[in-house]
C-alpha cells in the first residue's frame, strides 16, 4: 500500500480509538461515581447508563470497518517494525480486535448474564455458608469459558487463552514455571517464620487514630512518592481501587479505620502506585495502545512496589515515623522505630487472601492458579473444589477453614467468570521485586534515598523504563528488556528472605 494512503488509514483508526477511550472513560466516571457518591436510589438508572454505554463501546470497537482497516495495514512500512510508536499500535489494536470479534454473541450475552447472575448467587451462598448453592452456577461458568478459549484459540493450553485477557502474551506454562518456583521456597519459609518465637507486638497499631489525620497523612505520603494531585483525587470507599478517567484525571479510594493505622495507609500507598503508573503515560498517547499500561501483571507491580517494597521498607520509615509519631502522638509517641517496623510487617498463615501480609500472599494465590486451571483443564471437577481447597491450605500454609465462606467462597472472581486473573496477582509481587533489583543496580543506595525522603528518582526510573512504554512491548518482553532477564521467583525470595530472617531470627 502506498505510504501517504497507509498514513491515512492510521490516522483513522487512531481517531477510532480516541473515540472509544471518550466512552470507556466516561464509564469509568460513571463507576467512580456509582462506587463514591451515588444515592441509594440512584443505582438503577445507573445500571442502565453504564449497560448503554458498554454496549454501545462494544458495537463501536468491533465495527467491521476496523478490521478493513487494520486489513489494510498489516502489510504496511507503519507495521513493519512492531516496536515503533504506530507499529505497536497497530498490534495491539489488531490482538484486541481479534479477542473482541472472535466470540460469538451468544456467547458474550450468556457470559454477561452468568457473570451478574453469578455475583448474586455468590453473595448468598457465602452468607449462608453452602457451595452446593453456588455449585451449579460454576459448573456452567466453567463449561462457558473453556468455549471462550476454543472460540479464541490457543497453542498449548486452553487458559494460555484465558491467561491473555488479564496479562496478554503471557503463557501457563512460564507462568506455572515462575509460580512453581516460588512455591517450593515460599512453604518452608513460612513454616520457618511461623515457628519463629520472635512475633511483633501489634498492640501498637491498634489506637486512636483520627480519620481526618490519616487522610492528611496519607496524603502526604502519596504526594511524596509521586502521585500528582493536580491531575488526581483520593476519596473514600468500601472496597479501595484506583481508576484513570482521562489523561490528567485519575483517582484513588480508600478505607478508615479510626482504630487502626495501617489498612488504610498501605491501601492508599497500594492505589498511589498503581495511580502513579497511570499518570506515568504518555499523556498525547491517550487512547492509543501506546499510552495503555501493559498488563494487570505489570500494572501490579507497580502498586506492590510502592506498598511493600517502599512503604513496608525500614528506610521509608526512618523518614516517615517521626512525623507519623507528631501526626499520631497519643497512639505512637511512646512506641519506637524498630517495633512499628516489626508490626507492619508481621507475618502469619491466614485464611483471608485480603488481609494476608506480603509473604503468605502468593501462597493464597498459587491455591487459586492450580484450582482453577485444574478446573479449566477436567482434572478437578466442581464438587470436589471445596475439599481440594481446604487440602491445599494444609499443605501450604498449614491451617484449614472451619467454612467455605471463609473458604472457597471468599473470592468474588470465579463468580464473575474471572478465570485467569488471580495469577497476575503475584506476577506483579515477582515483577516488583525483579524491577526493584534493577533499580537499585541503576540508581545505587536507593534505600539511603528514601531515609531521606528522596522518592523521585525511583518514580523517575520506573516511568522512563515501564510507563512511558505503554504496550511497546508485552510484559515478559519488558521484563526482559528493563531487568536483562526472564521472570523468575529469584528476585522475590532474595528480597522476602533477607527482610524477614533478621525479623524472625532465622538461620
Ligand atoms: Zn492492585
Amino acid at each position: 500500500m502506498a505510504n501517504h494512503t497507509a498514513h491515512s488509514t492510521y490516522e483513522k483508526l487512531c481517531t477510532h480509538a480516541r473515540e472509544v477511550a471518550i466512552l470507556n472513560s466516561t464509564q469509568s466516571l460513571l463507576g467512580w461515581d456509582e462506587r463514591t457518591k451515588l444515592p441509594p436510589a440512584g443505582g438503577e438508572y445507573r445500571a442502565e447508563q453504564m449497560s448503554y454505554l458498554a454496549g454501545f463501546t462494544h458495537k463501536k470497537l468491533t465495527a467491521p470497518e476496523v478490521g478493513d482497516w487494520l486489513a489494510e495495514l498489516a502489510d504496511s512500512n507503519l507495521a513493519a517494525d512492531p516496536h515503533s510508536d504506530a507499529g505497536a499500535d497497530i498490534l495491539n489494536m489488531r490482538r484486541d480486535y481479534d479477542r473482541k470479534t472472535k466470540l460469538p454473541q451468544a456467547l458474550v450475552e450468556e457470559l454477561a448474564k452468568l457473570s451478574v447472575l453469578g455475583q448474586q448467587l455468590w453473595v448468598e451462598a457465602r452468607k449462608a455458608n453452602d457451595f452446593a448453592r453456588f455449585r451449579p452456577l460454576l459448573e456452567r461458568t466453567i463449561e462457558l469459558k473453556r468455549q471462550e478459549a476454543a472460540a479464541i484459540g490457543y497453542d498449548k493450553e486452553p487458559y494460555d487463552a484465558l491467561l491473555d485477557e488479564f496479562e496478554p502474551g503471557a503463557k501457563t506454562s512460564e507462568v506455572a514455571h515462575a509460580l512453581n518456583g516460588l512455591r517450593e521456597q515460599l512453604v518452608p519459609l513460612v513454616a520457618a517464620i511461623a515457628a519463629s518465637p520472635h512475633k511483633p507486638n501489634l498492640a501498637a497499631l491498634h489506637g486512636n487514630y483520627p480519620v481526618d489525620l490519616q487522610e492528611q497523612f496519607g496524603r502526604r505520603c502519596s504526594t511524596a512518592i509521586g502521585f500528582d494531585f493536580n491531575q488526581g483525587r483520593l476519596d473514600t470507599t468500601n472496597h479501595p481501587f484506583c481508576a484513570g478517567m482521562g489523561p490528567y484525571d485519575v483517582r484513588l479510594t480508600t478505607r478508615y479505620d479510626a482504630q487502626n493505622l495501617s489498612g488504610s495507609l498501605f491501601s492508599t500507598l497500594h492505589e498511589a502506585g498503581h495511580g502513579i503508573y497511570d499518570q506515568g503515560l504518555r499523556k498525547e498517547h491517550y487512547g492509543l495502545p501506546t499510552g495503555e499500561a501493559v498488563s494487570l501483571g505489570i500494572h501490579e507491580s507497580q502498586s506492590r512496589m510502592w506498598e511493600n517494597l517502599v512503604g513496608r521498607s525500614h528506610a521509608f520509615w526512618e523518614f516517615f515515623f517521626p512525623i507519623a509519631q507528631e501526626t499520631f502522638r497519643e497512639s505512637l509517641g511512646h512506641v519506637s522505630l524498630d517495633d512499628f517496623y516489626f508490626a507492619i510487617n508481621d507475618v502469619r498463615p491466614s485464611l483471608i487472601r485480603t488481609e494476608s501480609d506480603e509473604v503468605t500472599y502468593n501462597l493464597h494465590i498459587l491455591i487459586r492458579f492450580e484450582l482453577e486451571l485444574a478446573l479449566i483443564n477436567d482434572q478437578l471437577k466442581v464438587v470436589d473444589l471445596p475439599e481440594a481447597w481446604h487440602a491445599k491450605y494444609r499443605e501450604y500454609l498449614g491451617i484449614q477453614s472451619p467454612t467455605d465462606a471463609d473458604g472457597v467462597l471468599q473470592d468474588v472472581h470465579w463468580s464473575s467468570g474471572a478465570f485467569g486473573y488471580f495469577p497476575t496477582y503475584s506476577l506483579g509481587n515477582l515483577y516488583a521485586a525483579q524491577f526493584f533489583e534493577q533499580a537499585i543496580a541503576d540508581l545505587g543506595d536507593l534505600h539511603g534515598m528514601f531515609a531521606r525522603g528522596e522518592f523521585m528518582p525511583l518514580r523517575e526510573w520506573l516511568r522512563n523504563k515501564i510507563h512511558a512504554e505503554g504496550r511497546r512491548y508485552p510484559a515478559a518482553e519488558l521484563g526482559r528488556r528493563v531487568t536483562g532477564k526472564a521472570l523468575s521467583h529469584d528476585a522475590l525470595m532474595r528480597h522476602l528472605r533477607a527482610k524477614f530472617s533478621p525479623l524472625y531470627d532465622l538461620r
